[in-house]
């Protein structure tokens, strides 16, 4: 007999027909000899109604009054399919997240869990039975009690948060969709469906915008362990399995909001190479890392933003020993790029920077916490460490700085964390792939030795070796882009920027430093761009001018038309020419790409706005995901 928690979204639950369906499905498992807790969201596009209605009375409602609107939506659904429970005669109960015990953060809207109390769902358990739980919902506990939801799409939370607690045998998502597939089958008819993704994948594909599952929700289910799976409630196929290594134990204590950094790793291994001033327009990047690939030049972080001038910086980063290969590509491309009519001119100059280090605090409590990279910023610029580049995903941030400062930055992240060298992993001692971990593979099998001893802590590795480099293609359009003119160059200026940020709760997503830097007033000088929700677009833009020029820092340009449309693959790590790849894709259908950022596992590029969903089509063809069967999903 298995204890299993079943989470039932907005769409599965949309009728009273839906619901007794539901029902059904419940009971035929309750009969094959399970415990049952469920989780439900609103019926239908419920909660889209109520935001609806708060708007047409307010246009920027009370969070606590909201939170007591949306939280209602779930708690008709609880009553509903308990009732339909009852009338199959099986014994049920509903709950709001306040009668269980979900405890959470008084952060209204938002909200993280704390912990969950399991007495009063044991209790009913052992009563032979099925506790239906409202979802995204929970109580602070701090001064009054007070209703908190957390956070649109947050009945999947919930309820990996629930199986957590209880120690269930396996939490199922049941949705609209059959399981994960390859990209939004809304979007792209011919998605497929995988049989399973790793946690790590599907951290970053939920999170660069696949809504299938809540980022949180896979957070939680890496953490603890939580084996996860993604159903169709219409059918009986078995979905898609979200897999994770064994964690280490931990605390229910503080679910969502323990350390938030598990590991500080290093890589002294690399070197970077900079194409300044190219052209700003459709097929500049295919064409340097389609040469690249073709000469067998596996490159690490790339990223690439627009200036003043409208031309683009590339910079891109390979191992040392692969860097007179990829120096003399960038070199052979470049007189290519300049404009014909004035070859001699400084556009597409070659750097190249050989004493470099790659310096990461990596974790999964990282994220939608935009107060972590600010403090690996912070910490950096106070042991007077200068970043040079900075890439970023849900799980990691990577900053490339001098590898002569590459100790001193390393140590002081480890204590600003709190992370103790030799805690776990030490040294290459399974190496970060070695122990099967794809995602990971190519840092420490290209690094080679010298990286390899180097890294000194390495997060435990997740993944199981995959066929296809490419497991998903995303879209996030979402996203806005600003980018601040002319920031001195020094150590603290990510830091003060990223400081402000957080302070005013704004998550930051692709962060890019221009690598060209101008002399002015005899201030060395450079261009900093980065996303964040557009919701937070206006609110970041007026701020930041504020204090742009008490700092002495250029113009905040905030551009809201954009779309992010990304890749993600564990097996992406050491695979030369899947960038080129995507990058192809987009040329060859016109789309100029406005900026570039990747991490080990996905490659983020942003498009204007209204080429997003052409852009999702031709990556997801370009890599052969697409297949023969097409998919409508239910109204
Ligand atoms: P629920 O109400 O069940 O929580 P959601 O609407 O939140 O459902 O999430 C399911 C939807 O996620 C699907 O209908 C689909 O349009 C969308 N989606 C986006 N990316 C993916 C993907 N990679 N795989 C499956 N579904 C996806
Ligand atoms: N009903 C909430 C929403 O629509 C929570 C959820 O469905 O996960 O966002
Ligand atoms: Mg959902």
């Amino acid at each position: 007999m298995a204890l299993i928690v079943q989470k039932y979204g907005g769409t599965s639950v949309g009728s009273v027909e839906r619901i007794q369906a539901v029902a059904q499905r419940v009971y035929n498992t309750v009969k094959a000899g399970n415990s049952l807790v469920v989780v439900v969201s609103a019926m239908g596009k419920t909660t889209d109604g109520l935001v609806k209605l708060a708007n047409e009375i307010s246009p920027n409602p009370n969070r606590r009054e909201m939170d007591m609107l949306l939280s209602t939506g779930e708690q008709v659904t609880i009553a509903l399919l308990t009732m339909a429970l009852q009338e199959l005669g099986q014994p049920a109960i509903s709950m709001t997240g306040t009668q269980v015990g979900i405890v959470t953060e008084a952060e209204h809207s938002r909200a993280r869990i704390l912990h969950i109390e399991t007495s009063r769902l044991t209790r009913h358990i052992n009563a032979g039975k099925v506790v239906v739980v409202a979802g995204f919902q929970g109580t602070s506990s701090a001064g009054e009690m007070e209703i908190t939801t957390l956070g649109r799409g947050g009945s999947d939370t919930s309820a990996v948060a629930i199986a957590a607690a209880l120690r269930a045998n396996f939490c199922e998502i049941y949705t609209d969709v059959p399981g994960i597939l390859t990209t939004d089958p809304r979007l792209v008819a011919e998605a497929q469906l995988m049989d399973a993704i790793t946690c790590d994948e599907m951290l970053e594909l939920a999170s660069l915008g696949a809504k299938v599952l809540h980022p949180r929700a896979v957070e939680i289910a890496r953490n603890y362990g939580v084996p996860l799976v993604v159903r169709s409630s219409w059918t009986d196929a078995p979905g898609t399995w979200v897999t994770s290594a064994k964690p280490q134990g931990r605390s229910l204590i503080n679910l969502e909001i323990a350390r938030p950094v598990d590991a500080v790793e290093f890589d002294t291994n690399q070197a970077k190479v900079a194409l300044l001033r190219v052209p700003d327009k459709p097929g500049v990047a295919a064409r340097l890392f389609g040469e690249i690939s073709r000469q067998k030049v596996d490159v690490d972080l790339i990223i690439q933003s627009v200036h003043e001038g409208n031309s683009n910086d590339i910079a891109f980063t390979v191992t040392t020993p692969i860097l007179k290969r990829a120096e003399a590509v960038a070199a052979a491309i470049a007189p290519a790029l300049r404009s014909q009519s004035n070859p001699k001119s400084n556009e597409a100059e070659v750097m190249v920077e050989h004493n470099i280090a790659k310096v990461s605090i990596a974790g999964a409590g990282m994220i939608g916490r935009p107060g972590v990279a600010a403090k690996m910023f912070t910490t950096l610029a106070e042991a007077g460490v200068n970043i040079q580049m900075i890439s970023t995903s849900e799980v990691k941030v990577s900053c490339v700085v001098d590898a002569a400062q590459c100790d001193r930055a390393v140590n002081a992240l480890c204590s600003a964390f709190e992370i103790e060298a030799g805690e776990q992993g030490v040294g290459g001692a399974g190496g970060a792939g070695g122990a099967g971990g794809a995602g990971e593979a190519g840092e420490a099998g290209e690094a080679g030795e010298a990286g390899k001893d180097k890294l000194i802590l390495l997060t435990p590795s997740l993944c199981t070796p995959l066929s296809s480099p490419v497991r998903g293609v995303a879209l996030d359009l979402n996203q806005a882009r600003l980018a601040i003119r002319q920031l001195p160059d020094r150590p603290g200026m990510a830091a003060k920027l990223f400081g402000l940020l957080a302070q005013h709760n704004i998550s930051v997503d692709m962060i890019i430093q221009s690598q060209r830097c101008r002399v002015i007033d005899g201030v060395p000088r450079r261009d900093i761009a980065f996303t964040v929700s557009q919701i937070d677009g206006e609110n970041a833009k007026e701020m930041l001018i504020q204090v742009a020029a008490e700092l002495g820092w250029g113009e905040v340009v905030l551009d809201s038309a954009i779309a992010k449309v990304s890749i993600v693959g564990a097996g992406m790590v050491g695979q030369p020419g899947v960038a080129a790849k995507m990058f192809e894709a987009l040329a060859q259908h016109q789309i100029n790409i406005q900026m570039i950022a990747t991490s080990e596992i996905k490659i983020s590029c942003v498009v204007a706005q209204e080429q997003g969903i052409k852009a999702l089509q031709v990556i997801h063809a370009a890599f052969g995901l697409a297949g023969s069967e097409k998919f409508v999903v239910p109204a």
